[in-house]
């Protein structure tokens, strides 16, 4: 990050970014909002870990997954009325309408997917190639570390597959829609190019059909950190959580319309990952999207990544009709 200094206030003419956490705006209110806005997210985590360890195996299950996401959004879509990050992020009908058309989508879509991989056969081919029996030294560890080292090397993973979007081209095409967002919300998680929806809905739907107690322990971080990456309202919570997990805060720098903070944080829960790899970058920011703040539609959306293919592929054929001679040109 080369020109931001931490612990400043950046101005740019069009996209500032606010780097550190010492100018970063607190929570107004007496002190039950404070406590309440302070303490809310490492409760929440908390109380998920603590249901998903004791409840007993006739609710610890996937629908029972779904059925507490559903319940945990309604929730926090009441805080982001009661206590907003910026007004300018304030839902109107037409983004709420969007993001839920947005959310429909991605269940229908995760819905298909779910049907192949988790029909009978797919499921037994699965459980065939993992070799099940090699993991007993895993299954012997104590659920909570099973649980950690789940949600880690799954976050792993998307933080390469999130880096790779964000530097090779072709990748970048299919994750761009969702950069075209202009506020963050709670359902924002949702809008994007189906075609990432898809490999997203891949690594979360192989798992339906036969989920480990460890497993959803494991969905508890995802559940109670990564949702919060988008969503508009302020937070206290304490540096612990902050040098951790991943945060609003990050994301929005994520998706701040300056360029080269928008190369950062990249994980989805642990942002210790991007810690580890120099890619973290604290602070935030309100002004987000590309081009200025753009707002793209759901029909863009959907072809974007095609149509944007299309036309890069016909910029460089036509430079190279006029560039290349002929002879230089392979036969094929
Ligand atoms: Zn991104
Ligand atoms: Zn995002």
């Amino acid at each position: 990050m080369n020109g931001i200094r931490v612990g400043k206030r950046i101005i740019g003419a069009e996209s500032p970014v606010t780097i550190g956490w010492e100018n970063i705006p607190r929570v107004e209110g007496g002190p039950a909002k404070q406590f309440i806005f302070t303490w809310f997210q490492p409760a929440m985590l908390l109380a998920l870990l603590a249901f998903w360890y004791y409840a007993p195996n006739s609710i610890a299950k996937a629908s029972t997954a779904i059925g507490i996401g559903i319940g945990f959004k309604v929730l926090l879509l009441g805080l982001e009325w009661v206590n907003p990050r910026y007004r300018s992020w304030q839902l109107t009908w037409k983004e709420l309408t969007t993001d839920l058309f947005y959310v429909g989508l991605g269940y229908t879509i995760l819905r298909i997917v779910d049907s192949y991989i988790g029909s009978d056969v797919m499921a037994k081919g699965i459980q065939h190639a993992f070799h099940w029996d090699k993991f007993t030294w895993f299954v012997g560890l104590p659920l909570l570390v099973q649980a950690f080292l789940i949600s880690f090397l799954f976050d792993f993973g998307q933080y390469w597959m999130h880096r790779g979007m964000h530097n090779w081209y072709p990748l970048w095409l299919t994750h761009a829609p969702h950069h075209y967002i202009t506020q963050l919300n709670i359902n924002k998680g949702a809008v994007g190019n189906p075609v990432e929806l898809f490999l997203i809905g891949l690594g979360v739907g192989g798992f339906f059909d036969f989920l480990p107690r460890a497993f959803l322990l494991a969905g508890s971080f995802g559940m109670a950190v990564s949702t919060y990456q988008h969503i508009n309202v302020r937070f206290n919570t304490p540096a612990w959580w902050r040098f951790v997990f991943n945060t609003t805060e990050h994301h929005s720098l994520h998706h701040s319309r300056d360029y080269e903070a928008s190369r950062s944080n990249y994980s989805g829960t642990w942002i210790f990952i991007d810690r580890m790899f120099g890619t973290c970058v604290d602070g935030e920011a309100e002004l987000l999207g590309m081009e200025g703040g753009r707002r793209m539609s759901i029909v863009e959306q959907m072809h974007y990544p095609f149509t944007e293919a299309w036309k890069t592929l016909k910029a460089k054929l036509g430079r190279g009709r006029f560039d290349t001679p002929e002879s230089a040109v392979p036969a094929e």
